[in-house]
Protein backbone atom coordinates (compact mmCIF):
# COMPACT_ATOMS: atom_id res chain seq x y z
CA UNK A 1 0.00 0.00 0.00
CA UNK A 2 1.12 3.63 -0.78
CA UNK A 3 2.29 5.12 2.29
CA UNK A 4 0.07 8.11 1.63
CA UNK A 5 -2.40 5.38 1.70
CA UNK A 6 -2.13 3.95 4.62
CA UNK A 7 -1.46 7.25 6.34
CA UNK A 8 -4.12 9.76 5.05
CA UNK A 9 -6.58 8.10 2.65
CA UNK A 10 -8.22 11.96 1.97
CA UNK A 11 -5.16 13.31 0.78
CA UNK A 12 -4.51 10.04 -1.09
CA UNK A 13 -7.56 10.05 -2.56
CA UNK A 14 -7.27 13.63 -4.06
CA UNK A 15 -3.68 12.64 -5.22
CA UNK A 16 -5.89 9.67 -7.10
CA UNK A 17 -8.36 12.05 -8.46
CA UNK A 18 -6.07 14.33 -9.75
CA UNK A 19 -4.01 12.07 -11.50
CA UNK A 20 -7.44 10.83 -12.97
CA UNK A 21 -7.84 13.64 -14.16
CA UNK A 22 -4.61 14.39 -15.67
CA UNK A 23 -4.83 10.94 -17.60
CA UNK A 24 -8.48 11.12 -18.82
CA UNK A 25 -8.73 15.53 -20.02
CA UNK A 26 -6.55 16.98 -22.81
CA UNK A 27 -4.23 19.65 -21.42
CA UNK A 28 -3.97 22.59 -23.32
CA UNK A 29 -2.81 25.60 -20.72
CA UNK A 30 0.26 26.39 -22.36
CA UNK A 31 1.88 27.43 -19.46
CA UNK A 32 1.75 23.46 -18.09
CA UNK A 33 3.48 20.03 -18.96
CA UNK A 34 3.55 16.17 -17.35
CA UNK A 35 7.40 15.81 -15.65
CA UNK A 36 9.01 12.09 -16.23
CA UNK A 37 8.67 9.72 -14.08
CA UNK A 38 12.31 10.36 -13.10
CA UNK A 39 11.91 14.01 -12.15
CA UNK A 40 8.93 13.39 -9.99
CA UNK A 41 10.89 10.57 -8.17
CA UNK A 42 13.80 13.26 -7.19
CA UNK A 43 11.25 15.70 -6.48
CA UNK A 44 9.70 12.92 -3.58
CA UNK A 45 13.33 12.13 -2.86
CA UNK A 46 14.87 12.57 0.64
CA UNK A 47 16.72 15.23 -0.39
CA UNK A 48 13.63 17.26 1.14
CA UNK A 49 14.99 16.51 4.14
CA UNK A 50 18.06 18.85 3.77
CA UNK A 51 19.36 22.45 4.76
CA UNK A 52 21.59 23.71 2.55
CA UNK A 53 21.65 27.48 3.00
CA UNK A 54 24.26 29.05 1.01
CA UNK A 55 26.02 27.78 -2.38
CA UNK A 56 27.92 24.48 -2.74
CA UNK A 57 31.49 25.05 -1.05
CA UNK A 58 29.99 28.36 1.22
CA UNK A 59 26.94 26.79 3.00
CA UNK A 60 26.03 27.61 6.72
CA UNK A 61 25.03 23.88 7.57
CA UNK A 62 27.01 20.99 7.98
CA UNK A 63 26.19 17.47 5.80
CA UNK A 64 26.41 19.32 2.67
CA UNK A 65 28.93 17.17 1.01
CA UNK A 66 26.31 15.38 -1.20
CA UNK A 67 23.95 17.92 -1.70
CA UNK A 68 26.48 20.45 -2.93
CA UNK A 69 27.35 17.74 -5.75
CA UNK A 70 23.64 17.66 -6.88
CA UNK A 71 23.58 21.20 -6.77
CA UNK A 72 27.06 21.61 -8.95
CA UNK A 73 25.43 19.13 -11.01
CA UNK A 74 22.35 20.52 -11.80
CA UNK A 75 24.12 24.43 -12.58
CA UNK A 76 26.45 22.63 -15.63
CA UNK A 77 23.71 21.21 -16.81
CA UNK A 78 21.90 24.57 -17.16
CA UNK A 79 24.90 26.00 -18.31
CA UNK A 80 25.41 23.80 -21.03
CA UNK A 81 21.86 24.66 -21.80
CA UNK A 82 21.55 28.08 -22.25
CA UNK A 83 25.59 29.14 -22.36
CA UNK A 84 25.17 31.72 -19.45
CA UNK A 85 28.26 33.03 -18.00
CA UNK A 86 26.21 31.87 -14.45
CA UNK A 87 23.30 30.49 -12.79
CA UNK A 88 21.45 30.36 -9.65
CA UNK A 89 19.04 27.34 -9.92
CA UNK A 90 18.17 27.96 -6.22
CA UNK A 91 14.98 30.40 -7.22
CA UNK A 92 11.79 28.36 -5.63
CA UNK A 93 9.48 29.56 -8.79
CA UNK A 94 9.57 32.11 -11.66
CA UNK A 95 8.41 34.49 -9.92
CA UNK A 96 11.07 34.00 -7.12
CA UNK A 97 13.58 34.25 -9.71
CA UNK A 98 12.39 37.69 -11.00
CA UNK A 99 11.87 39.04 -7.25
CA UNK A 100 15.84 37.79 -6.81
CA UNK A 101 17.10 39.45 -10.34
CA UNK A 102 15.40 42.94 -9.11
CA UNK A 103 16.29 42.90 -5.82
CA UNK A 104 20.01 42.53 -7.35
CA UNK A 105 20.03 45.37 -9.16
CA UNK A 106 17.42 47.96 -8.55
CA UNK A 107 16.77 50.54 -5.90
CA UNK A 108 13.06 50.93 -4.59
CA UNK A 109 11.62 54.01 -7.06
CA UNK A 110 13.62 52.60 -10.24
CA UNK A 111 11.91 52.89 -13.52
CA UNK A 112 11.12 48.89 -14.56
CA UNK A 113 9.67 48.68 -18.00
CA UNK A 114 7.96 45.60 -19.14
CA UNK A 115 5.09 44.35 -21.44
CA UNK A 116 1.64 45.38 -20.18
CA UNK A 117 -0.19 42.39 -18.20
CA UNK A 118 -3.17 42.00 -20.61
CA UNK A 119 -0.67 42.36 -23.60
CA UNK A 120 0.58 38.89 -22.47
CA UNK A 121 3.31 40.13 -20.21
CA UNK A 122 3.48 38.99 -16.40
CA UNK A 123 2.46 40.16 -13.10
CA UNK A 124 6.30 40.26 -12.19
CA UNK A 125 6.73 42.45 -14.78
CA UNK A 126 5.34 45.56 -13.30
CA UNK A 127 1.89 45.19 -12.11
CA UNK A 128 1.16 47.17 -9.10
CA UNK A 129 -0.51 43.85 -7.46
CA UNK A 130 3.03 42.38 -6.91
CA UNK A 131 6.31 43.93 -5.62
CA UNK A 132 7.28 44.36 -8.44
CA UNK A 133 4.83 46.74 -9.46
CA UNK A 134 5.16 48.13 -5.57
CA UNK A 135 8.68 48.47 -5.14
CA UNK A 136 9.60 49.80 -8.41
CA UNK A 137 8.33 52.35 -10.59
CA UNK A 138 6.43 50.21 -13.11
CA UNK A 139 5.90 50.98 -17.36
CA UNK A 140 4.88 49.20 -20.09
CA UNK A 141 5.32 48.51 -23.43
CA UNK A 142 2.07 46.98 -26.01
CA UNK A 143 1.40 45.46 -28.98
CA UNK A 144 0.35 47.23 -32.44
CA UNK A 145 -2.62 46.38 -33.92
CA UNK A 146 -1.43 43.60 -35.84
CA UNK A 147 -0.38 41.81 -32.03
CA UNK A 148 3.31 42.34 -32.54
CA UNK A 149 5.83 44.43 -30.18
CA UNK A 150 5.98 47.55 -31.85
CA UNK A 151 10.25 48.07 -31.66
CA UNK A 152 9.44 52.20 -32.44
CA UNK A 153 6.94 52.37 -29.21
CA UNK A 154 9.34 50.41 -27.05
CA UNK A 155 12.30 52.75 -28.04
CA UNK A 156 9.98 56.12 -27.46
CA UNK A 157 8.73 54.80 -24.01
CA UNK A 158 12.47 53.91 -22.99
CA UNK A 159 13.51 56.73 -24.10
CA UNK A 160 11.05 59.35 -22.41
CA UNK A 161 10.93 56.41 -18.95
CA UNK A 162 14.63 56.03 -19.07
CA UNK A 163 14.29 53.02 -17.29
CA UNK A 164 16.86 51.26 -14.98
CA UNK A 165 15.61 47.75 -16.42
CA UNK A 166 13.48 46.54 -19.46
CA UNK A 167 11.85 43.00 -19.27
CA UNK A 168 11.47 41.21 -22.30
CA UNK A 169 9.04 37.83 -22.32
CA UNK A 170 5.78 37.04 -21.64
CA UNK A 171 2.86 34.99 -20.56
CA UNK A 172 0.60 34.84 -23.68
CA UNK A 173 2.80 36.12 -26.76
CA UNK A 174 2.24 34.06 -29.29
CA UNK A 175 5.91 35.65 -31.71
CA UNK A 176 9.10 35.63 -31.63
CA UNK A 177 11.37 38.23 -29.72
CA UNK A 178 13.86 40.58 -31.07
CA UNK A 179 16.43 40.78 -28.61
CA UNK A 180 19.67 42.24 -30.42
CA UNK A 181 16.62 45.22 -30.96
CA UNK A 182 16.07 45.23 -27.30
CA UNK A 183 19.52 45.31 -26.71
CA UNK A 184 19.80 48.80 -28.89
CA UNK A 185 17.40 50.27 -27.12
CA UNK A 186 18.56 49.35 -23.54
CA UNK A 187 22.22 50.67 -24.42
CA UNK A 188 20.80 53.90 -25.92
CA UNK A 189 19.23 54.63 -22.45
CA UNK A 190 21.55 52.72 -19.98
CA UNK A 191 19.26 50.15 -18.48
CA UNK A 192 19.60 46.55 -17.86
CA UNK A 193 18.20 44.21 -20.14
CA UNK A 194 16.39 41.09 -18.58
CA UNK A 195 14.61 38.42 -20.39
CA UNK A 196 11.77 36.34 -18.72
CA UNK A 197 12.08 33.12 -20.91
CA UNK A 198 9.48 30.92 -18.13
CA UNK A 199 6.95 29.92 -21.92
CA UNK A 200 9.35 29.55 -24.20
CA UNK A 201 12.75 27.92 -22.54
CA UNK A 202 12.21 24.49 -23.35
CA UNK A 203 12.94 26.28 -27.16
CA UNK A 204 15.29 28.26 -26.31
CA UNK A 205 17.35 25.43 -25.48
CA UNK A 206 17.12 23.61 -28.03
CA UNK A 207 17.60 26.44 -30.63
CA UNK A 208 13.84 26.57 -31.89
CA UNK A 209 13.84 30.35 -30.33
CA UNK A 210 16.16 32.95 -30.48
CA UNK A 211 18.37 32.85 -27.29
CA UNK A 212 18.33 35.70 -25.19
CA UNK A 213 21.72 35.01 -23.58
CA UNK A 214 24.04 37.21 -25.82
CA UNK A 215 22.02 40.24 -25.47
CA UNK A 216 21.04 40.50 -21.73
CA UNK A 217 22.68 41.28 -18.36
CA UNK A 218 19.80 38.17 -16.97
CA UNK A 219 17.72 35.56 -18.13
CA UNK A 220 15.19 33.80 -15.64
CA UNK A 221 13.06 30.85 -16.43
CA UNK A 222 10.81 28.76 -14.53
CA UNK A 223 11.63 25.31 -15.15
CA UNK A 224 8.42 23.66 -15.22
CA UNK A 225 6.22 25.29 -18.44
CA UNK A 226 8.12 24.15 -21.91
CA UNK A 227 11.52 22.89 -20.17
CA UNK A 228 9.32 20.38 -18.62
CA UNK A 229 10.95 19.73 -15.31
CA UNK A 230 9.82 20.35 -11.44
CA UNK A 231 8.16 23.67 -10.63
CA UNK A 232 10.50 25.74 -9.78
CA UNK A 233 12.76 28.70 -11.00
CA UNK A 234 16.61 29.24 -12.06
CA UNK A 235 18.24 32.99 -12.77
CA UNK A 236 21.28 33.35 -15.42
CA UNK A 237 23.51 36.54 -15.75
CA UNK A 238 26.76 38.07 -16.80
CA UNK A 239 29.15 37.03 -14.45
CA UNK A 240 29.83 40.54 -13.78
CA UNK A 241 25.78 40.69 -12.14
CA UNK A 242 26.54 36.76 -10.30
CA UNK A 243 27.37 38.25 -6.94
CA UNK A 244 25.00 40.44 -6.47
CA UNK A 245 22.19 38.18 -7.95
CA UNK A 246 23.38 35.15 -5.74
CA UNK A 247 22.79 37.46 -2.44
CA UNK A 248 19.47 38.60 -3.67
CA UNK A 249 18.10 34.99 -3.67
CA UNK A 250 19.90 33.85 -0.85
CA UNK A 251 19.42 35.60 2.05
CA UNK A 252 17.92 38.63 -0.13
CA UNK A 253 14.34 36.69 -0.89
CA UNK A 254 14.59 33.38 0.15
CA UNK A 255 15.72 31.10 2.84
CA UNK A 256 16.76 27.14 2.30
CA UNK A 257 16.58 26.03 -1.10
CA UNK A 258 14.57 22.97 -1.87
CA UNK A 259 17.51 20.65 -2.75
CA UNK A 260 14.89 17.94 -3.78
CA UNK A 261 13.43 20.13 -6.49
CA UNK A 262 17.06 21.19 -7.48
CA UNK A 263 17.74 17.79 -7.72
CA UNK A 264 14.78 16.96 -10.14
CA UNK A 265 15.69 20.43 -12.23
CA UNK A 266 19.06 18.52 -12.67
CA UNK A 267 17.38 15.40 -14.16
CA UNK A 268 15.24 17.53 -15.77
CA UNK A 269 18.08 19.61 -17.85
CA UNK A 270 19.50 15.99 -18.15
CA UNK A 271 16.97 15.34 -20.25
CA UNK A 272 16.64 18.79 -22.20
CA UNK A 273 20.26 17.58 -23.20
CA UNK A 274 18.90 14.56 -24.90
CA UNK A 275 18.61 14.71 -28.49
CA UNK A 276 14.66 13.30 -28.38
CA UNK A 277 14.60 16.86 -26.25
CA UNK A 278 15.24 18.64 -29.15
CA UNK A 279 12.33 15.97 -31.57
CA UNK A 280 9.77 17.17 -28.71
CA UNK A 281 10.30 20.96 -28.84
CA UNK A 282 9.85 20.58 -32.66
CA UNK A 283 7.03 18.27 -32.79
CA UNK A 284 5.22 20.57 -29.69
CA UNK A 285 5.92 23.61 -32.68
CA UNK A 286 4.69 21.34 -35.79
CA UNK A 287 1.49 20.81 -33.10
CA UNK A 288 1.09 23.80 -32.88
CA UNK A 289 1.61 25.08 -36.41
CA UNK A 290 -1.34 22.35 -37.53
CA UNK A 291 -3.96 23.63 -34.42
CA UNK A 292 -3.62 27.10 -35.27
CA UNK A 293 -4.21 26.43 -38.96
CA UNK A 294 -7.38 24.72 -38.68
CA UNK A 295 -8.65 26.78 -35.99
CA UNK A 296 -8.30 29.93 -38.50
CA UNK A 297 -9.73 27.41 -41.71
CA UNK A 298 -12.65 27.14 -38.61
CA UNK A 299 -13.15 30.95 -38.45
CA UNK A 300 -11.46 31.94 -35.60
CA UNK A 301 -9.34 34.88 -35.20
CA UNK A 302 -6.17 34.09 -33.53
CA UNK A 303 -4.00 37.05 -31.92
CA UNK A 304 -1.33 38.43 -34.14
CA UNK A 305 -3.07 35.98 -37.11
CA UNK A 306 -0.94 32.76 -36.15
CA UNK A 307 2.24 31.65 -33.84
CA UNK A 308 5.55 31.24 -33.95
CA UNK A 309 5.89 29.27 -30.69
CA UNK A 310 4.39 26.79 -28.35
CA UNK A 311 0.90 28.76 -27.98
CA UNK A 312 -1.88 30.86 -29.34
CA UNK A 313 -4.83 33.12 -28.42
CA UNK A 314 -7.93 33.04 -29.77
CA UNK A 315 -9.45 35.87 -30.31
CA UNK A 316 -13.35 36.33 -29.16
CA UNK A 317 -13.74 40.11 -29.13
CA UNK A 318 -16.34 39.38 -31.82
CA UNK A 319 -17.94 36.59 -30.82
CA UNK A 320 -21.00 36.62 -28.79
CA UNK A 321 -19.19 34.61 -25.91
CA UNK A 322 -16.54 35.42 -23.85
CA UNK A 323 -13.19 33.34 -22.94
CA UNK A 324 -15.08 32.92 -19.58
CA UNK A 325 -17.77 31.03 -21.56
CA UNK A 326 -15.18 29.06 -23.75
CA UNK A 327 -13.03 28.17 -20.62
CA UNK A 328 -16.42 26.49 -19.27
CA UNK A 329 -17.82 24.61 -22.04
CA UNK A 330 -14.32 22.93 -23.03
CA UNK A 331 -13.79 21.99 -20.02
CA UNK A 332 -17.43 20.12 -20.19
CA UNK A 333 -15.78 18.54 -23.58
CA UNK A 334 -12.61 17.13 -21.41
CA UNK A 335 -10.35 19.87 -22.83
CA UNK A 336 -8.56 22.59 -20.26
CA UNK A 337 -7.48 25.61 -21.29
CA UNK A 338 -7.19 28.97 -19.51
CA UNK A 339 -9.06 32.38 -20.46
CA UNK A 340 -6.83 35.17 -21.10
CA UNK A 341 -7.30 39.04 -21.92
CA UNK A 342 -6.54 39.86 -25.51
CA UNK A 343 -5.01 43.23 -26.15
CA UNK A 344 -7.59 45.94 -26.45
CA UNK A 345 -9.52 44.04 -24.12
CA UNK A 346 -13.54 45.45 -23.78
CA UNK A 347 -14.31 42.89 -21.09
CA UNK A 348 -13.35 42.21 -17.44
CA UNK A 349 -9.91 40.11 -16.68
CA UNK A 350 -12.19 37.72 -14.95
CA UNK A 351 -14.73 37.23 -17.98
CA UNK A 352 -11.90 38.21 -21.39
CA UNK A 353 -12.24 37.73 -24.65
CA UNK A 354 -9.61 35.18 -24.90
CA UNK A 355 -8.45 31.56 -25.14
CA UNK A 356 -4.42 30.67 -24.20
CA UNK A 357 -4.15 27.42 -26.14
CA UNK A 358 -0.79 25.48 -26.02
CA UNK A 359 0.37 22.09 -27.19
CA UNK A 360 3.40 21.60 -24.73
CA UNK A 361 1.56 19.11 -22.59
CA UNK A 362 -0.16 17.38 -25.38
CA UNK A 363 2.43 16.54 -27.24
CA UNK A 364 4.56 15.30 -24.10
CA UNK A 365 1.69 12.52 -24.20
CA UNK A 366 2.31 11.81 -28.19
CA UNK A 367 -0.07 13.83 -29.73
CA UNK A 368 1.59 14.68 -33.63
CA UNK A 369 0.01 16.65 -36.11
CA UNK A 370 -2.85 15.10 -37.11
CA UNK A 371 -4.10 14.91 -33.21
CA UNK A 372 -3.59 18.68 -33.04
CA UNK A 373 -6.12 18.73 -36.47
CA UNK A 374 -8.48 17.20 -34.94
CA UNK A 375 -8.34 18.75 -31.69
CA UNK A 376 -8.65 21.99 -33.04
CA UNK A 377 -11.69 20.65 -35.14
CA UNK A 378 -13.22 19.45 -31.82
CA UNK A 379 -12.59 22.92 -29.95
CA UNK A 380 -14.42 24.63 -32.66
CA UNK A 381 -17.71 21.97 -32.79
CA UNK A 382 -17.53 22.70 -28.65
CA UNK A 383 -17.73 26.44 -29.30
CA UNK A 384 -20.13 26.65 -32.35
CA UNK A 385 -22.26 24.25 -30.33
CA UNK A 386 -21.92 25.43 -26.60
CA UNK A 387 -25.93 24.96 -25.90
CA UNK A 388 -25.92 21.46 -27.25
CA UNK A 389 -25.20 19.28 -23.97
CA UNK A 390 -25.44 16.05 -26.30
CA UNK A 391 -22.88 17.75 -28.95
CA UNK A 392 -20.65 18.48 -25.65
CA UNK A 393 -21.09 14.72 -24.72
CA UNK A 394 -19.80 13.15 -27.81
CA UNK A 395 -17.22 15.45 -27.60
CA UNK A 396 -15.96 14.65 -24.46
CA UNK A 397 -16.00 11.06 -25.26
CA UNK A 398 -14.04 11.69 -28.36
CA UNK A 399 -11.62 13.37 -26.18
CA UNK A 400 -11.55 10.67 -23.29
CA UNK A 401 -10.86 7.74 -26.43
CA UNK A 402 -8.03 10.13 -27.65
CA UNK A 403 -6.28 10.77 -24.86
CA UNK A 404 -6.80 6.83 -23.72
CA UNK A 405 -4.29 5.96 -26.62
CA UNK A 406 -2.03 8.55 -25.39
CA UNK A 407 -0.55 6.91 -21.94
CA UNK A 408 0.83 10.12 -19.95
CA UNK A 409 4.61 9.54 -19.31
CA UNK A 410 5.14 9.60 -15.33
CA UNK A 411 1.82 8.75 -14.66
CA UNK A 412 0.31 4.80 -13.45
CA UNK A 413 -2.17 3.57 -16.35
C1 LIG B 1 4.80 31.47 -15.47
C2 LIG B 1 5.59 32.74 -15.55
C3 LIG B 1 6.28 33.25 -14.44
C4 LIG B 1 6.07 32.78 -13.02
O1 LIG B 1 6.33 31.54 -12.72
P1 LIG B 1 5.88 30.90 -11.33
O2 LIG B 1 6.73 29.70 -11.23
O3 LIG B 1 4.42 30.65 -11.44
O4 LIG B 1 6.20 31.90 -10.26
C5 LIG B 1 7.10 34.35 -14.62
N1 LIG B 1 7.22 34.93 -15.83
C6 LIG B 1 6.54 34.49 -16.90
C7 LIG B 1 6.72 35.19 -18.20
C8 LIG B 1 5.70 33.39 -16.79
O5 LIG B 1 4.99 32.98 -17.85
Amino acid sequence: MNPIEAQDPAIWNLIRAEEARQREDLELIASENYASAAVMAAAGSVLTNKYAEGLPGKRYYGGCAVVDQVEDIARERALQLFGADGVNVQPHSGAQANAAVYLSCLKPGDVLMGLDLSNGGHLTHGSPATSSGKLYRAVHYRVDSTGRIDMNAVRELALRERPAMIVTGASAYPRLWDFAAFRAIADEVGALLLADIAHVAGLVAVGLHPSPVPYCDFVTTTTHKTLRGPRGGIAMARSAHMKALNSAVFPGSQGGPLMHIIAAKAVAFGEALRPEFKAYQQQVLDNAQAMAGRLQERGFALVSGGTDNHLMLLDLSLKSYSGKDAEEVLGRAGITVNKNTVPNEKRSPFVTSGVRLGTPAMTTRGCVAGDAIRVADLIADALDNREDADRIASIRAEIHALCGTKPVPGLGR
